[in-house]
């Protein structure tokens, strides 16, 4: 762990020179474990079939979509989607100690400390390399300039997708995310239909309701109320916003406004991301 709390202390501007001993020692002594093919120095990065080396993270604030996009693009290229907000939910799920602490943060719409998070992340990347996975679509992390910091510290993103909506939209997104308890799936109750006015165009997304049988089994995320929402949007606004300008000035952001609901979206995001050629992919994906 020593390593890990070093990076944590800020170790994270490390000498590109020492960068792959330093992994080394890092993902012997904390477990942060990026997979040395997909560690930045010394190995080539991973690749997926159609030669694109994915290791992407989508940013955006509480509700626009990153967990569908990201999910979908997971399908379509092959690579594991790790969302921190999942990660950080199974941990809710089970039972101790650090269950009643991360309870009470994330149901104040407060972050989890980086430590939690960094070491989440390690086994959910350290479990991923023992099954053979390559590459990933990181979803809620980074959050913070920070953790971009320890992120660039270890490995080489090659894309960064930011998605946006407006923020009445993204609250009434919140306010109608819907989850089956049993299944698992994700769903949204809210029909939103806002007119365009004053150059400003409008938006219409339709819901995005459950098969008859998750309808009773429904469920909502403790941390989407109104109140909670709105403390989580003021943080994106003050913690995970400088993460957008962080990126740009790397050259590696791409902005994607998303125009309407998935139907609309999908198509236009594989464009951005040149993966429209793949008409197959795209059913396939759906
Ligand atoms: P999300 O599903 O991404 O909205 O995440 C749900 C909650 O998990 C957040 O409100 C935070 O409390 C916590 N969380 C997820 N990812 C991170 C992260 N990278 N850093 C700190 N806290 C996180």
């Amino acid at each position: 762990m020593t390593a890990l709390r070093g990076l944590l202390r800020g170790n994270a501007a490390v000498n590109m020179r020492t960068a792959g001993r330093w992994i080394s020692s890092v993902a012997a002594e904390s477990g942060f474990s990026f997979p040395a093919s997909q560690a930045r120095q010394g190995v080539a990065p991973r690749r997926d079939p159609g030669s694109r080396n994915v290791q992407w993270v989508f940013l955006g604030c509480p509700g626009v979509g990153k967990g569908t996009y990201a999910s979908r693009l997971s399908r379509l290229l092959g690579v594991p989607h790790i969302a921190t907000g999942d990660l950080v939910r199974d941990e809710l799920a089970a039972t101790g100690p650090l269950s009643k602490q991360l309870t009470e943060i994330v149901n104040r719409g407060q972050l989890v400390s980086d430590e939690i998070i960094i070491d989440l992340l390690s086994k959910r990347l350290e479990d991923g390399v023992a099954k053979g996975e390559s590459g990933f679509i990181l979803d809620g992390f980074p959050r913070t300039r920070r953790q971009a910091e320890i992120l660039e510290g270890v490995t080489e993103i090659e894309l960064v997708v930011n998605l946006k909506l407006r923020e009445d939209v993204l609250l009434a997104k919140c306010l109608g995310r819907r989850i089956c308890s049993q299944c698992g799936g994700n769903f949204n109750v809210a029909s939103i239909d806002i007119k365009g006015e004053n150059g400003r165009p409008g938006i219409s997304m339709p819901p995005l309701l459950p098969p008859e049988h998750c309808m009773s089994k429904l469920i909502t995320r403790g941390d989407d109320t109104e109140e909670v929402v709105k403390e989580r949007l003021r943080l994106y606004y003050e913690l995970s916003q400088p993460v957008e300008e962080f990126y740009r000035i790397r050259g590696k952001l791409l902005e994607f406004d998303l125009p309407g609901g998935i139907p609309e979206s999908w198509p236009k995001l594989l464009r951005a991301l040149n993966l429209d050629d793949h008409d197959e992919k795209q059913s396939a994906a759906a």
